[in-house]
C-alpha cells in the first residue's frame, strides 16, 4: 500500500472541475452494480473510491487500468461522484509521477502519439493518404466545414473505409468541406483518460493552432471521442469551435431534403449507442433517425439500449490494451445483437467497430452478423 504522493496529483486533479465530490462517496456500491466489468469479473469501484478518500491506494493494483470510462457508474451514483475523474487522477499519478506500472501496450500507444501524433505510430506525412484518389480539399480556408477523421480512420485500412464513405456522402450532399493536412494530431481524448495530462494539453495546443491557421469554425467528426473532447474539453483551453458528430449533421441534411436515399436496404440493423455519443453527450436519436429513414431497413433494439447501453470495452484507452477473451464486453454485446434478431450492428464509433469486429471474428459469429459504421450503411443506400 502506498500513500498518495504528491497529494496534489490526485486530490487537485479531481478538484480541477471545481469539485472534490469524491469525498461525498458514502460507499453504497451502486457503481459496482452498474459497471460492465462486474459482468465478467469482480471490480470493486466502491473500495477504490474509499481508498482514495483515505489517501491510500495501491498503485500496483492493475485494476486501476480497467475502467473503460463508459460513465455507467457516474449515471447511477446517488452522490454525484465524478468517478471517471478519479480514475484519470489515479492514472496520472502512475503515468506522469511514475508510481505503479503502465501497461506495455498503452505505453507504446502513448509514445507513438507523443512522437508522430497518432497511436498507430504511422508517419505524419501519410495522414491524408486515405483521401488521395478522392476529390477532397486539404486545408480548409474558405470551406464551410472541417471533416476531422480520427487516427484509425486516417491510417487503419478498415477505418479508412469510414473516412472514404464520409467524404463520399458529404460530396453527394453537396457539402463544401475540407480536411486538415499532416499537421492534424490525435485529439487526445484517450490520452487524457490514460492520465497523460501534459501530452493531452500539448495535443490541444497544436490542434487548436492548426484549426485557427486553417480558419476553421465548424468541425465534423466521425469519432465520438474526438467529438467529446473538442466539444467539452478543448474550450477549456481556448479551443472554441462548433462541433458536430456526423450523425447529427447528416440527420439535419436528411430533414432539409439535401440527403436522399435512393436504394432499399432490406436488412435488420441494431444500433449500438457508444458511451461517448450516448451517456457522455446524450446523442441517441439522430443515428436512429438516419437509419429509420433508409427504405427497407428495419431497426431493432438490443436489451441494453440508450442510457443503459453496454460499453464495447474500448474507451479509456482500453482499445490499445489486451483484454482476456473471457472478459470482453464486446462479446456480450455481439450476442445481444444476435438475440435481438439483427444481422448488422451499426456503430458510430471507431473503437466500438474494432471491438465488435474482433469479437464477431474470435467467437465465430462473422457469418451471422456484420459490423458496419453508420456511414457505410448510408453510403450503401445512396
Ligand atoms: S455509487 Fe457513488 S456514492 Fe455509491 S459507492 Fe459508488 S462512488 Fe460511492
Ligand atoms: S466508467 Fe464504466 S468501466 Fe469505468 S468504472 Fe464506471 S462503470 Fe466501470
Amino acid at each position: 500500500m502506498q500513500t498518495l504522493t504528491p497529494e496534489k496529483d490526485v486530490i487537485d486533479i479531481v478538484k480541477e472541475n471545481g469539485t472534490d465530490l469524491f469525498k461525498l462517496c458514502y460507499q453504497c456500491g451502486m457503481c459496482n452494480t452498474a459497471c460492465p466489468w462486474n459482468r465478467v469479473r469482480n471490480f470493486l469501484i466502491r473500495r477504490i473510491m474509499h481508498q482514495t478518500q483515505l489517501g491510500l491506494v495501491d498503485f500496483e493494483n492493475e485494476d486501476l487500468w480497467l475502467c473503460a470510462t463508459c460513465k455507467a457508474c457516474v449515471v447511477r451514483c446517488p452522490r454525484g461522484v465524478e468517478i471517471i475523474d478519479v480514475w484519470r487522477a489515479l492514472r496520472r499519478v502512475m503515468s506522469e509521477v511514475g508510481a505503479g506500472k503502465v501497461p506495455d501496450a498503452l505505453s507504446v500507444a502513448v509514445k507513438n502519439v507523443s512522437g508522430v501524433g497518432n497511436p498507430l505510430g504511422e508517419a505524419r506525412e501519410k495522414r491524408t493518404d486515405w483521401a488521395k484518389d478522392l476529390d477532397v480539399k486539404i486545408h480548409t480556408k474558405g470551406t464551410e466545414v472541417l471533416y476531422f477523421p480520427c487516427c484509425y480512420q486516417a491510417y487503419d485500412a478498415r477505418g479508412q473505409r469510414v473516412a472514404k464513405a464520409t467524404a463520399n456522402i458529404l460530396q453527394k450532399a453537396g457539402v463544401d468541406f475540407g480536411i486538415l493536412g499532416n499537421e492534424q494530431s490525435c485529439c487526445g481524448e484517450s490520452i487524457r483518460k490514460a492520465g497523460n495530462e501534459g501530452l493531452f494539453q500539448s495535443l490541444v495546443e497544436s490542434n487548436v493552432k492548426a484549426f485557427n491557421a486553417a480558419g476553421v469554425t465548424r468541425i465534423i467528426t466521425t469519432s465520438p471521442h474526438c467529438y467529446h473532447t473538442f466539444k467539452n474539453e478543448y474550450p477549456k483551453s481556448n479551443g472554441n469551435f462548433e462541433v458536430m458528430h456526423l450523425a447529427q449533421y447528416l440527420a439535419e441534411l436528411v430533414k432539409e431534403g439535401k440527403l436522399k436515399f435512393t436504394k432499399e436496404l432490406n436488412k435488420k440493423v441494431t444500433y449500438h449507442d457508444s458511451c461517448y455519443l450516448g451517456r457522455h453527450n446524450n446523442i441517441y436519436d439522430e443515428p436512429r433517425q438516419l437509419l429509420q429513414s433508409i427504405p427497407g431497413l428495419k431497426l431493432v433494439e438490443m436489451i441494453n439500449t440508450r442510457e443503459d447501453s453496454l460499453c464495447c470495452g474500448g474507451g479509456g484507452a482500453r482499445v490499445w490494451e489486451e483484454t482476456k477473451k473471457t472478459e470482453r464486453f464486446s462479446d456480450i454485446r455481439v450476442q445481444q445483437a444476435l438475440e435481438a434478431g439483427a444481422s448488422t450492428i451499426a456503430s458510430a464509433c471507431p473503437y466500438c467497430m474494432i471491438m465488435f469486429e474482433d469479437s464477431a471474428l474470435t467467437s465465430n459469429k462473422s457469418d451471422a452478423i456484420e459490423i458496419k459504421d453508420l456511414t457505410e450503411i448510408i453510403q450503401e443506400a445512396l
